[in-house]
């Protein structure tokens, strides 16, 4: 899969691409990140993105021209299975969409800043809106390494372990299970019998039954019965 970001931060994604996972998914050649600065774009010396809001108000607008000479330049190389702009009016993220757009191949990601861009982008480039919840950040661009993330660790070979995506909270329309690791008792607190039992049908049991628990209560309208 390859992920081509537009914004004029890039220097505030390096870091989620350069840790752990995601890492790991860029060196096996599972993934490729390509972040592209907008500002290579711009139509002025002074590399200017954005400018005052039509009608007046408080902050500033980027503008239609360099991001769409940006992203028909990326579509003149490649053909897009969506162009994603991070907002938070967008469809709110969950599992589902993650796991539909990790079967994608290229996927453009344009990252907001000050008011937001022109209406025109959105009307005229952008197939998809994503929020990752009703709150506002300053940029697009955590919300895209957020969304970057979540779709990443589902592509097959990130994980060493195949099936740990798939037993995360939200896959199976349940919540997962509490986990524990050593020592079995810590000063007195203690992990549950049935994970020390060495029985595995009896150690599943539990865990279906603690996440439909857990499900009816922090997600009841996940409908866990
Ligand atoms: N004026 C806009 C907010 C702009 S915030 C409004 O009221 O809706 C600046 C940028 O940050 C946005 O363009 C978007 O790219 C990003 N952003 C902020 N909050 C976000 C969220 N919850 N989800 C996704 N992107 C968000």
């Amino acid at each position: 899969m390859r992920i081509d970001i537009i914004t004029v931060l890039p220097g505030l994604l390096e870091s989620p691409f350069s840790h752990s996972i995601l890492k790991r998914a860029s060196q096996k050649g599972l993934v490729e990140v390509n972040l592209i600065n907008l500002r290579d774009f711009a139509f002025d010396k002074h590399k200017a993105v954005d400018d005052y809001a039509f009608g007046g108000g408080a902050g500033m607008v980027m503008m239609i021209e360099p991001i769409a000479r940006c992203i028909e330049s990326l579509k003149a190389e490649r053909t897009y299975d969506e162009v994603i702009y991070m907002s938070p009016d967008g469809e709110k993220l969950n599992q589902g969409i993650s796991n539909k757009l990790s079967m994608d191949k290229n996927l453009l990601i344009l990252c907001g800043h000050y008011k937001g861009v022109d209406e025109r982008v959105r009307e005229h480039f952008i197939t998809k809106e994503i929020s990752i919840g009703d709150y506002v950040l300053s940029g697009g661009e955590l919300p895209a390494a957020v969304l970057c993330d979540s779709i990443i660790r589902l592509l097959p070979g990130v994980l060493s372990d195949e099936t740990s995506a798939l037993t995360d909270s939200f896959q199976d329309g349940l919540i997962a299970p509490p986990v524990y690791t050593r020592p079995a008792d810590y000063k007195g607190i203690k992990v549950p019998d049935v994970l020390l039992s060495g029985n595995p049908r009896e150690i599943d049991n539990w865990r279906y039954e603690q996440s439909l628990k857990r499900t009816k209560q922090r997600r009841p309208e996940m409908g866990g019965e």
